[in-house]
């Protein structure tokens, strides 16, 4: 095994530079990933662009790879051998408080940096904590006792594999929090993997009517949507969404809105509001905006309108999505569509962020181990 790991390190906002860690000594409750694909989304496009803090940090939460070396206390606790590909999870809960029992380590303390300055989270930890490996930007990834992995079946490709963090929040927002199941009425905004993601979810639970927005530059995507069962795409651009909305619903409006979009300001969460049926819709939302003027808070209350908030995935929902993705009921190969190695962190942070010169982006994932 090399002595030393090359991993490429957040040095402050938007820059990055590849340096030399040296490997590890595994403890016996530790073990050490041999990282093969770093899936990005739209959090490390914001992480990025605005550091949470000053030190350096390895990102990639979304983390695929072969367990290299694995400590005997943790190959018993976690039942996995040298060998094993995982998913690996990027929280890392205490598995000691009342969230971590409940089995929804993704609310712990331990493993919230937005509350705690010295929690631990794969992608989000500073690389001067000890073992300095925390995060998939890397070729080798250090796993503490209380990782959390999901084991791969063979027939499922890491490249696809890849796709696991953003199907099991599909799963996740979708079925779980805002309750979509048979015969749902279903409005997605945003046409990225995180829409289409849900998209499948949607259409595996049994949602009978799928309706996707997007933008004029995202025609291609919309496109995907349709592949992966959307029943109705509209250009929110070219379209009158509320309208069209409407007109394919017999003027009922959808049970559940389901906000996948980024940087579109206030408009998605208003028009969602629209879009819900008379009483009782649910509305998932993500926390982009600090503040949101002129809410219609008296529109929520008399339609009845019950607001869910995006926040990550459970367990259950990881399993569930390796299942969905070994399944290949959906093309979901279709949205694996770039890939990056080590040298290429910037462009591909870009790449996802629309802000770089690839074009038809929907996944983007990193090899870490091609220069
Ligand atoms: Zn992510
Ligand atoms: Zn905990």
């Amino acid at each position: 095994m090399a002595e030393q790991v090359l991993a490429a390190v957040r040095t402050g906002p938007g820059r990055t530079e590849l340096r030399e860690f040296p490997m590890p000594d595994i403890p016996d409750d530790g073990a050490l990933l041999k990282v093969e694909v770093a899936g990005i989304c739209g959090t490390d496009v914001k992480m990025y662009a605005k550091p949470p803090f000053a030190d350096p940090v390895i990102m990639g939460h979304e983390n695929i790879g072969v367990i290299a070396k694995a400590g005997r206390t943790f190959a018993e606790r976690q039942g996995v051998r040298e060998g094993d590909r995982v998913f690996v999870e990027h929280y890392v809960g205490c598995f000691q408080c009342a969230w971590c029992r409940a089995g929804e380590y993704r609310h712990c303390e331990l493993t919230d940096w937005r509350t705690n300055p010295d929690a631990r989270r794969f992608g989000y930890t500073s690389a001067e904590n000890p073992y300095h490996l925390w995060g998939g930007f890397a070729q080798y990834m250090y796993l503490p006792w209380n990782s959390v992995l999901h084991k791969l079946p063979d027939g499922l490709s890491s490249e696809l594999a890849g796709l696991a963090t953003p199907m099991s929040n599909g799963i996740e927002w979708a079925l779980f929090a805002a309750g979509v199941g048979y015969d749902s009425a279903v409005l997605i905004q945003g046409p990225g993997q995180q829409g289409l993601s849900q998209t499948v979810a949607c259409k595996q639970a049994g949602a009978s009517l799928i309706i996707v927005t997007g933008t004029t530059k995202d025609a291609a995507r919309l496109e995907m949507a349709r592949k992966l069962g959307a029943d109705c795409v509209i250009d929110v651009q070219s379209e009158d969404p509320l309208e069209k909305i409407m007109a394919v619903t017999g003027g009922k409006g959808v049970d559940i809105v389901l906000d996948c979009t980024s940087g579109a300001g206030t408009a998605p969460v208003l028009l969602g509001i629209d879009a819900l049926k008379r009483r009782e819709g649910v509305l998932l939302i993500q926390g982009e905006l600090a503040a949101f003027p002129d809410f219609p808070v008296k529109k929520v209350t008399e339609k009845a309108i019950t607001i869910k908030s995006a926040r990550g995935h459970s367990f259950r929902a990881c399993e569930l999505a390796v299942k969905q993705l070994a399944s290949g009921r959906f093309p979901l190969d279709l949205l694996v569509t770039h890939t990056f190695g080590l040298s290429d962190v910037d462009r591909a942070i870009k790449a996802i962020g629309g802000t770089g010169s690839d074009e038809d982006v929907i996944h983007v994932s990193l090899h870490p181990w091609e220069a």
